[in-house]
């Protein structure tokens, strides 16, 4: 009888305990869906110092200094995991908000929800059903760009392909090759999944149209872009291309924090991604490429900040969830269980105030570094 006491009352701790996380992470950053998301970061802008500029794709908020360092911090390039990069960006402006924002602070750029079509369909693509974060491109190369490793796997997410088939795929070319082939992605068939496209998307120019107006040609610029859904092990990576740039924030911005640097262009799975937003050297092409005017002398750090999420195969299920309704246009009508089972994939509840806490500590990080170095850069 008394172990009976003791079992019912541990049971009761242990439900409590579980009511009481899923409370705290009904957290009053995160949202369940685009339209709440929105809202949510308009109300973080409670005090109206963050200057909101209307855009056709995303919305984009500044916080005005008199600095010519700045900060971006973008979201939901990728529409599936959008929430957690929405849910960092209500933190920062609640944080800025609550805290003093002196004339030597960096400015401060908020770009929300940049995929919009993605971020209301759970989609990691946009309308056009193109990876916006390959989709960054000069787009002279793209008769070069030879992806094997997605020939090989293009029965597995491609449609009309039975059940039995589509498992004797996967086993038969492995994860790697299946990492390999999504992750450089394809620009052959427009209607296959991982599209990069032929030319850059509206979303894409009208991001770096609306940059250059916002900043000068002696800006120094720091980009955090915020993904989820890389690799397994619940583990924040940064991606970059090149060592040097490594060398650098690890040296100077990134000194006392542990962070895995993950070098692109080393990895045998992705030294042929070429696409990145943040990659220095597509920033500052399309800048000048889109922009009001032009940059000669701008300094650019840009960072793929990823929250890896899952297994292997929750992720490969998840795609081949995108191609069964994906592909058969049937995705408007995707219920909203299917939509908030895939935002849930990318982002798993019991992490959440950890991709919160950790995405704002890399922000504060490099906002203080901004801060106090004036001159150094
Ligand atoms: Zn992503």
């Amino acid at each position: 009888m008394k172990n009976l006491v003791i079992l019912i009352y541990f049971i009761f701790i242990i439900l409590l305990k579980k009511f009481l996380k899923k409370k705290k992470l009904n957290d009053i950053y995160y949202s369940k869906d685009y339209e709440e998301a929105k809202k949510k970061i308009i109300s973080f802008n409670y005090d109206k110092k963050f200057k909101e500029i209307k855009c056709n794709n995303f919305t984009l908020f500044i916080r005005q200094s008199n600095s010519n360092k700045y900060i971006i911090v973008s979201s939901g390039l990728h529409g599936n995991e959008f929430i957690t990069g929405s849910a960092i960006q209500c933190k920062i402006m609640d944080e800025i908000n609550k805290n003093e924002f002196t004339e030597e602070c960096p400015n401060i750029i908020i770009v929300h929800c940049i995929n919009k079509y993605g971020c209301i369909n759970s989609d990691r693509f946009n309308k056009s059903n193109v990876d916006l974060n390959r989709n960054c491109l000069k787009f002279s190369i793209i008769d070069e760009h030879d992806n094997k490793s997605y020939n090989k796997i293009k029965n597995i997410f491609n449609p009309r392909l039975k059940f039995f088939k589509w498992i004797k795929n996967i086993i038969k070319y492995g994860s790697n090759n299946i990492h390999n082939g999504l992750l450089k992605g394809q620009n052959e068939n427009k209607n296959n999944l991982y599209y990069i496209g032929r030319k850059n998307e509206s979303e894409i120019c009208e991001f770096f149209e609306v940059i250059s107006k916002l900043i000068n040609d002696n800006s120094i610029i720091f980009h955090i872009d915020i993904h989820t859904g890389f690799k397994g092990s619940f583990k924040k990576f940064c991606l970059i291309q090149d060592e040097n740039k490594i060398n650098f924030l690890k040296e100077n911005i990134f000194k006392n924090t542990k962070i895995n640097f993950i070098n692109l262009s080393e990895s045998d799975l992705y030294k042929d991604i070429n696409g990145f937003l943040t990659f220095e050297n597509n920033f500052i092409f399309l800048l000048n490429k889109y922009g009001k005017k032009k940059f000669l002398n701008l300094k650019y750090h840009g960072i793929c900040q990823e929250f890896s999420i899952a297994n292997k195969i929750k992720y490969i299920l998840v795609a081949n969830l995108f191609m069964k309704y994906n592909r058969k246009k049937i995705k408007n009508k995707l219920t909203k269980r299917i939509k908030r089972k895939i935002l849930n994939i990318y982002n798993p509840d019991k992490y959440k105030n950890f991709y919160i806490k950790s995405g704002y500590e890399d922000f504060k990080i490099i906002f203080n570094y901004l801060k106090d170095i004036s001159h150094k850069m």
